[in-house]
Formats: C-alpha cells, structure tokens, sequence
C-alpha cells in the first residue's frame, strides 16, 4: 500500500528480481480517466474509489492520475490508507468510507480526513473530538436507501442531518448512499434506492440544508442511472478499464490497465502415463511437454487443477494438474518453438488474443473485483508506458 513494491522501468527487460510481475500501463489508466471525466454531465464530478491499494493496481499511482483527470475527492476505507495518500503528497479531500472506532477520530480530525456518518452517536462522538481540537470535521451522511449494510435508514436520516447541520464543529461535506444492484439490466430496485434517497433531499431542500455533494453512483451507477448522477460519482473499478458487468453501458476507449505477466522457468519432456504435480491430478495421454511456471496460488492464481488457460508464444496454452503455491504447469506439445524464459501471459493481451480478469476470475467462481484485488503484493508491480510529461 505504501508503494514499496513499486518500479518504474521499461518493459521487455528480464526483472533481475523474479520471473513473474503485475504490469500497470499508466497510459491507459491516463485514457481511462479522461474518457471517464469527458463522459460526465457539465454539473457532475467524480470521486476516485483507490481503496486496496486502487484494487491492487498503486493507490498512489492511481490517485495522481485521477485527480490531474479532475478528480474531486479520493475515496478509501481505511485510515492508513488515507494516511499513504497524505504522505504520498496529494492534496484532494480524502473521504474514508464505512464505519470509525473512536479511537481513531483524532487521526481523522486532526489530517483532515472527511468522515461518514451512520448514526447519531458517529455525530456525537465527531463533533467532540473536532471541538477538542478546534477544528471543523467535514463529514458525509451516509444513508442506507435499502442495502442494509452501512448508514442511516433513510426514513431516519433526518435527525442525524439536521444534526449535523447545526452542529458548530461540523461541515455537512455530503449526503450519499450505495447502490445494491447498479450494473444489472433490472434496475428495479436501483430506482427505488434513487427515490428513497430523492426524499431525503427533497426533505433538505425544504429546510434549506445544503451539503456539497450528494452521491450515490458506483461504476455501474455513473454508466447506467444518469437521473443519479447528481453532484458525484464515485468511481473505482471502471477507471481500471473493466467493466462491473457484461450489461453495462460501454464507453469507447477505455482498456484494462493490470496485466500479470511470467515466464517458462523450465520445460519437462513426459512419457504417456507420467503424472504432473501434487496429487498427480494430471497424466500424460501420450509423449507431451509441460512447462513451468514459477507463479501460484501464493502470488494470488485461483488454484484450480486441470483448468483454465495461459498464453504463450501467441497461442493459448492449457493448466495440467493443479496450481500449487509457487507453480503453475501448462500443456505446450503445440508450441515446440518455445524456450526457457518466454514470457507468458496469465492475465491480458498477447499478440492477437486475450485473457480477461473475468475468465480469471470465474476460474475462483468469483468476479473481477475479488481476482484484482487477489493478486499478491508479493508479485513485484512494473508501471510501463509512463507519460513522456509526468
Ligand atoms: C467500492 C465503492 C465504490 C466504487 O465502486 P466501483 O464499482 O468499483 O466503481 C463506490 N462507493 C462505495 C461506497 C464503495 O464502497
């Protein structure tokens, strides 16, 4: 999170460190900004969501890119993660999401950190901490329309607004809620969200309490409910260049920023009937040869056995037998040109083909937001295609 696993340098070279890496192009997480920003209404701005270390691509990285795209607000969930962002240099208004022990609202107040609110004891507790140190704590009233995780029930959002409003120490810096179903094509329930949280506004409005943002649009939100697009949208996995669903709206231009990335680091020659790995999940049919691949589930690959696909010399290459912590074996009988070293692909584009975060993803049963953020600081992380003027 703090960066550390971080290096600059140009690609194609052999990584003296180790043979497999997680490749960030900086230029299309550049593209994917603007095009997200250009997308936007005239009266609508966004906040970038880099919590996980920006779903494991660099919050840092990512936090700079966004907010020279115009970003108006960064997004964690942690304080610490806040805090890097803060030590990192960057200067937006940085909103912690979820819920805040106590014990940490010095830290809170005292950087300047905006904070949600869920309940009328988060107020209390705030606005005495924020008086304390004679200061003002911005906050966002969080209100729960119908996901029922965090916030104020939206028929209860009253008191806890008013609240906020006439308390000295605090700045009423938003209200907001979350969409359950966003990115789905029934937009049922998302609309019943938008109106449940309309009438909390409306109730605002009719007593003159203003907060500088209302927002409530995920990825899936800013593509597909414009009427909810308001102040604010807050945006993470989109700007990643993938898309929260198969059935979103699609914007041209956008493309996959992570890419994971190894090489053969040994080829085996087998004979029909030899078996491959733990468990001997896999037996040659015939004469074939297996290669390598120093990668696992340690470095965050689903561990499936005899599933799933890498590629290799421009050509796909099956899983034999089942990932082990530091190993991956593939089929390469196809490809008899290939040498120890290649490089291969686990994750993205090579030559003509591609593998999606979504077909990695299923091979966990899962989605692209988990298998992102599964990939493992372990892996050394390798920004290519930096812009000429930073
Ligand atoms: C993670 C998160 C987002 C970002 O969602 P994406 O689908 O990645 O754009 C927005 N709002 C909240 C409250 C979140 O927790």
């Amino acid at each position: 999170m703090d960066g550390t696993n971080l290096q600059f340098e140009e690609p194609g070279g052999l990584n003296p460190h180790r043979a497999a890496w997680i490749e960030i192009d900086h230029d299309r997480l550049r593209t994917n900004y603007l095009t997200i920003a250009e997308a936007l209404p005239a009266n609508t701005g966004f906040a970038a969501v880099v919590k996980d270390d920006a779903y494991g691509h660099g919050a840092v990285l990512v936090a700079h890119e966004a907010a020279s795209a115009g970003a108006k607000l960064l997004a964690v969930v942690n304080v610490e993660e806040a805090l890097a962002l803060r030590r990192a240099g960057l200067g937006l208004p940085i909103l912690v999401l979820g819920g805040r022990q106590p014990e940490e609202l010095p830290v809170c107040v005292e950087n300047g950190l905006s904070i949600c609110v869920h309940h009328e004891d988060d107020v209390r507790h705030i606005a005495a901490e924020a008086a304390r140190q004679g200061r003002k704590a911005s906050v966002h009233v969080k209100i729960n329309t119908g996901m029922n995780r965090y916030g104020v029930r939206w028929t209860e959002a009253a008191s806890v607004i008013s609240r906020v409003a006439g308390t000295h120490s605090l700045h009423l810096a938003g209200v907001m809620s979350h969409f359950s179903m966003s990115d789905e094509l029934d937009k049922s329930f998302a609309y019943l969200q938008l109106s449940r949280f309309r009438s909390v506004l409306q109730w605002m409005e009719s007593q003159r309490i203003h907060a500088q943002y209302r927002h409530l649009c995920n990825s899936g939100g800013f593509l597909d409910l414009p009427d909810a697009h308001y102040d604010l949208v807050r945006i993470g996995l989109l700007a990643l260049g993938v898309y929260p669903s198969s059935v979103c709206r699609r914007l041209t231009g956008l493309q996959p920023v992570m890419s994971v990335k190894t090489r053969i680091s040994h080829l085996q020659n087998l004979h029909a009937g030899d078996k491959v790995g733990y468990g001997m999940r896999f037996t040659a049919p015939d004469r074939c040869r297996i290669a390598v691949l120093p990668v696992g589930y340690g470095d965050g690959f689903p561990r499936v056995r005899n599933n799933g696909r890498v590629l290799i010399g421009g050509a796909f290459a099956p899983l034999v037998g089942g990932v082990s912590m530091d190993a991956v074996t593939v089929d390469v009988t196809h490809l008899p040109h290939l040498k120890q070293w290649d490089e291969v692909v686990l994750m993205g584009r090579q030559g003509e083909h591609e593998i999606t975060v979504n077909e990695v993803a299923a091979l966990r049963q899962s989605v692209s937001y988990d298998q992102l953020c599964s990939w493992r600081s372990r892996l050394p992380r390798i920004v290519i295609n930096p812009p000429s003027q930073p």
